[in-house]
């Protein structure tokens, strides 16, 4: 009876059982006290026999174009098999005889009465419920440390990106104020300390999204908090307007636009405004 209830797949109808595999049907049906097996009817050998072969669509991993792993060829797959021990291991059955009488042994249940979750004598088995309460409390727990990690890793990624956008922003409205100014005859020291007040100015409208620099920013406050910018540039400067703090519109860290593509002349101010804070640094 149990025996043509074993799937072609596994031995053609008619033919000899694997040894293995026709002891461990043995030990089912009759029991095995040494190795704590209890005795089932065929009917709950023949459904667990099923349970496994289907139930774990060993029809498909036993296929020869089946790919458990990227070691799987054709004839076959050399790296180690998945068991409980080892879950990243390749899942391809490679001989489904070995692989059956494996698989209708196994206990996943500490109670040797429980077929399954049922308990052949009657009822529910208790262990299996708790421990299906448990997996499905660990499986909501690591997807929501995985939900956690994501959330943690974009926010990262659009800080990060606010970074970059904000230090190109403000290199850029430096040297369109330096531009502005020089257009209207400042040089010299006088430029230098302008366009300092105005980007400290503009620093402070523009937090930096990765934090503030606090000990350069207070002394920065100490030191330009006293007097608003006061640009007495010529009426009909066709530049770019002179922008106070009001005019400066709901810009936010974070938010800036794509950059119209920089001039020569800037980049050529930037790469030279780098080298000197290397210089200075440098000592
Ligand atoms: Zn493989
Ligand atoms: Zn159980």
């Amino acid at each position: 009876m149990v025996r043509a209830a074993i799937p072609a797949a596994v031995a053609r109808p008619g033919t000899a059982l694997y040894p293995g595999l026709h002891r461990a049907i043995d030990d089912l049906l009759t029991g095995n006290e040494c190795a704590g097996i209890p005795r089932r009817s065929p009917e709950q050998v023949i459904a667990r026999v099923n349970r496994r072969w289907y139930g774990e669509h060993a029809d498909t991993r036993s296929g020869a174009d089946y790919r458990g792993c990227d070691r799987c060829t054709t004839p076959g797959c050399e790296a180690p098999r998945r068991t409980p021990e080892n879950p990243e291991g390749c899942d391809r059955i490679i001989n489904r005889n070995s692989w059956l009488a494996a698989a209708i042994l196994q206990q996943d249940c500490p109670d040797p009465g429980c077929e399954d979750g049922v308990i052949m004598s009657g009822g529910d088995c208790r262990a299996c419920r708790v421990r299906a309460q448990e997996r499905r409390a660990a499986a909501r727990a690591a997807a929501e440390a995985e939900e956690r990690l994501r959330a943690e890793a974009a926010a990262r990624e659009a800080t990060a990106a606010s970074v970059a956008g904000r230090a190109e922003a403000e290199a850029s409205e430096e040297f369109r104020f330096r531009m502005l100014l020089g257009r209207r005859g400042t040089y010299g020291a006088m430029l230098d300390h302008q366009v300092e007040r105005h980007m400290t100015a503009w620093r402070e409208r523009h937090p930096d999204p990765a934090g503030p620099p606090l000990a350069l920013d207070a002394a920065r406050r100490g030191r330009f908090t006293d007097e608003e910018p006061d640009h007495d540039g010529p009426a009909d400067e066709p530049g770019p307007e002179e922008d106070g703090p009001e005019e400066d519109g709901p810009e936010e860290a974070g938010s800036w636009g794509p950059a119209s593509s920089p001039s020569a002349e800037y980049q050529a101010w930037r790469e030279q405004r780098a080298q000197a804070r290397l210089a200075s640094l440098g000592g």
